[in-house]
């Protein structure tokens, strides 16, 4: 068995299983994918410290830090089921999809997150080609050209409102008759000249000219009518949706959204086990941040082993 086991190996997993192996304790990565969702980026310009990078370059690099240590790293294994120790100081099962089943007496659980697609012809081919769904990453690539924000929750009217300060337009495009986000958000969305708000609108397609989004078309809900728009970029902003799904019957604690709640150590509402990154509670999802709560829950193991 591990004394510390990171499923997951996204910047949480991989900072988790750096600074685990660097106490000498007996540390594995079980990931489906390792790297994460860093595979899936284009540049990235936030890592502080490295001013620009690639979302392959960084996750290669995470793995070769890693690959420093004695740590086994489990790639391809797709976690489906929780197993807590049913006495306090005792070893978590995680069982896998692959039939195999790991052991261990500490877990980090940082198995990340998605963001919610639309699903309409044109998302996927025009992604990182000016479909983007982080405006903290992607906003400044941006700069002085139009751009359509799509959903009018919280995180769509917080992103129109970041990057109207960014950009030449914001169309920002809610499914619903009315907004849902807090009212101030709207007060200060409303103040703003260069946004302008479609409501009653389901985007239907995202159009291109081959290599780059030059607009999309949208249904006026209430007429039926097909309308486009002329744009370089489209911010999707419908939901970050935690990857969760295979704790749902473990008795760790989620929040309503999914999220696994968290302590100031990283630790979840079962002692031994931690989480990390994307998939907890801790707001603004980024790399930096996925780095630092994983490095936090690593020490919080080790710290809980010595103690146990
Ligand atoms: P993830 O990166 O999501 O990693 C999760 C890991 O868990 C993966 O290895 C996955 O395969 C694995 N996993 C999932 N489910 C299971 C399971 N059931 N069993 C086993 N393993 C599982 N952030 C920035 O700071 N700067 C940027 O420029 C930036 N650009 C982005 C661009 C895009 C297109 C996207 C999608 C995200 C971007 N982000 C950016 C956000 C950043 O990628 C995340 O905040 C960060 O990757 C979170 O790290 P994580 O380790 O918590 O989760």
């Amino acid at each position: 068995p591990f004394d510390t086991l990171m499923i997951g190996g996204g910047p949480a997993g991989a900072a988790a299983a750096v600074y685990a192996a660097r106490k000498g304790i007996r540390t594995g990565v079980a990931a489906e994918r390792f790297g994460g969702q860093v595979l899936d980026t284009m540049g990235i310009e936030n890592l502080i410290s490295v001013p620009h990078t690639e979302g392959p370059k960084l996750a290669a690099a995470l793995e070769e830090h890693v690959k420093e240590y004695e740590v086994d790293i489990m790639n391809l294994q797709r976690a489906v089921k929780l197993v807590p120790s049913p006495q306090p100081g005792g070893e978590h099962e995680v069982q896998f999809a692959s039939g195999a089943s790991l052991k261990a007496k500490t877990l980090v659980l940082a198995t990340g997150a998605r963001w919610r697609e639309m699903g309409v012809p044109g998302e996927a081919e025009y992604r990182n080609k000016g479909v983007a769904y982080c405006p903290h990453c992607d906003g400044p690539l941006f700069k002085g050209k139009r751009v359509a924000v799509i959903g009018g929750g919280n995180s769509g009217v917080e992103a129109a409102i970041d990057l109207a300060g960014l950009v030449a337009e914001v169309t920002l495009i809610e499914f619903m008759d009315e907004l849902r986000a807090d009212d101030v958000l709207q007060k200060k969305l409303a103040s703003l000249p260069n946004v302008e708000v479609i409501k009653g609108a389901r985007t239907t397609e995202v159009n291109g000219d081959g290599k780059r989004v030059t607009g999309l078309t949208y249904e006026e809900r209430a007429s039926g009518e097909l309308k486009t728009l002329d744009l370089e970029g489209i911010f999707v902003q419908i939901g970050l949706v935690p990857n969760t799904e295979w704790l749902q019957e473990s008795p760790i604690e989620l929040s309503e959204r999914g999220e696994i709640i968290v302590d100031a150590r990283g630790m979840t509402s079962i002692p031994g086990i931690f989480a990390a990154g994307d998939v907890t509670t801790v707001p603004y999802k980024q790399i930096v941040i996925a780095l630092g709560e994983g490095s936090r829950a690593a020490l919080g193991a080790f710290d809980y082993l010595i103690r146990s």
